[in-house]
This record gives C-alpha cells, sequence and structure tokens, in this order.
C-alpha cells in the first residue's frame, strides 16, 4: 500500500510517519532529503533544482517530478511508500498517477489529518529544535531537560526561521492554498481524520482501523 499523507505543518505528519515505518516497515519518502542528496551527488536534476533554491524560486515540478520516479526506479520503492511534501499541485499527483499505473502500482489513499489551525500554531511557535542532532522539543508539551539545550548532546535549541509568526502565518497560507486542489483530486482516496484534541496514539488508531493495516 502506497499512502500520501496532508495536512498543516506541525499537524503530526512526521510524529505519524515514523510510527509507520517502526510498527508498518512502511518507508518516508521526504522530498526535502532527495533534493539535499540529489544537490550533494551533483547530479542533473540537482543542479537544476539548485539554481532555483540559491535564488529562492519554486523548483519547477518537471524538476521535482523526475527526482521522484528517478528515486522509485532506482529503489525499486513501487510500493510500501508513504508520500510526504510530494505531491503538492494537481499537475504533481497526476505525473505520479501516470507513472505508477505505468508500473503497476497505484497510491491507495491520502490521509488528511484535518486539525485546527490554532492547535498547529501554538505548536509551530513553541517548537525548539537542536542545533547539533535535529531533536524536536516543545517549550509546553515536551521541554528540554534544562531550559535552552538539548537532552542528548548538550547543544543549543534554536527557533527555526520557519517557525517564527510571521512566517508561520505565510506557511499556512501557502499551504491551504496548495492543499485545497488536492483534496478535490484526490476526493474518493482520501481519508479524513479529525484530530481535534485526540492524543497521538488516538490518531494512530484511527488511521489502521480506518485502513485495515
Ligand atoms: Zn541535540
Amino acid at each position: 500500500m502506497n499512502l500520501l499523507l496532508l495536512g498543516l505543518p506541525g499537524s503530526g505528519k512526521g510524529t505519524f510517519s515514523e510510527h509507520l515505518e517502526k510498527e508498518k516497515k512502511m518507508l518516508h519518502m521526504s522530498t526535502g532529503d532527495l533534493f539535499r542528496k540529489n544537490i550533494d551527488n551533483k547530479t542533473k536534476l540537482g543542479l537544476d533544482a539548485k539554481k532555483y533554491l540559491e535564488s529562492g524560486k519554486y523548483v519547477p515540478d518537471h524538476i521535482t517530478i523526475d527526482m521522484v520516479k528517478d528515486y522509485i526506479k532506482k529503489n525499486n520503492y513501487f510500493d510500501n511508500l508513504i508520500y510526504d511534501g510530494f505531491p503538492r499541485t494537481v499537475f504533481q499527483a497526476q505525473a505520479l498517477d501516470d507513472f505508477l499505473i505505468e508500473n503497476n502500482s497505484k497510491l491507495d489513499k491520502v490521509i488528511y489529518i484535518d486539525i485546527q489551525e490554532e492547535i498547529v500554531v501554538n505548536r509551530l511557535k513553541n517548537r525548539l529544535v537542536c542545533s547539533k542532532c535535529q531533536s524536536i522539543y516543545n517549550k509546553k508539551t515536551k521541554a528540554p531537560l534544562k531550559e535552552g539545550v538539548c537532552d542528548f548532546d548538550g547543544e543549543k535549541l534554536l527557533t527555526r526561521k520557519d517557525d517564527l509568526p510571521e512566517n508561520i502565518a505565510i506557511r499556512l497560507q501557502v499551504y491551504k492554498e496548495q492543499t485545497s486542489p488536492l483534496l478535490d483530486y484526490y476526493n474518493e482516496r482520501i481519508f479524513n481524520v479529525n484530530i481535534g484534541d485526540h492524543n497521538i496514539e488516538e490518531f494512530i488508531k484511527t488511521v489502521y482501523d480506518g485502513l485495515k493495516i
């Protein structure tokens, strides 16, 4: 089974992916990592993407799509993959569907994590990240043992630029604009989970029961 996770930044996609990887032996595809790897290895696609990223521009769909196809083909990841952060546009979604069908596979379900904006704003603005190991903390719900430093390596905890209040609002807006056409496109494949005040365990159980996985 292939799954796509949709939900606002801070809705818990990362935590849920980790769970799927551990409990269901699924694989997680992060497009951020793919970009980084291609750039580090100086592949043609990586060099093309770099030009756009360096000038702060959106990487054109065809580059992102080719990178994803390349990765899936090389590793034979036609099944058991969690898509996170891709597709972002209907064009990408169509290209992915065509590619998977050509290879006798499909994107089975799209899990939409429906969560109140207020909750994610609170999470994001209290989020801290270790400058060294990237461990994630939360000032309110998951505070480090000693204020301002990482439990694992004692390094300084920072607020990501993305998580500054002015940037949170922009990210949420962009995400909503991008996601609503995707929700229409995937329509009958959507599995909607209203997370509300559910804790993560309840949420995971709801998804596993609903999808029978
Ligand atoms: Zn650390």
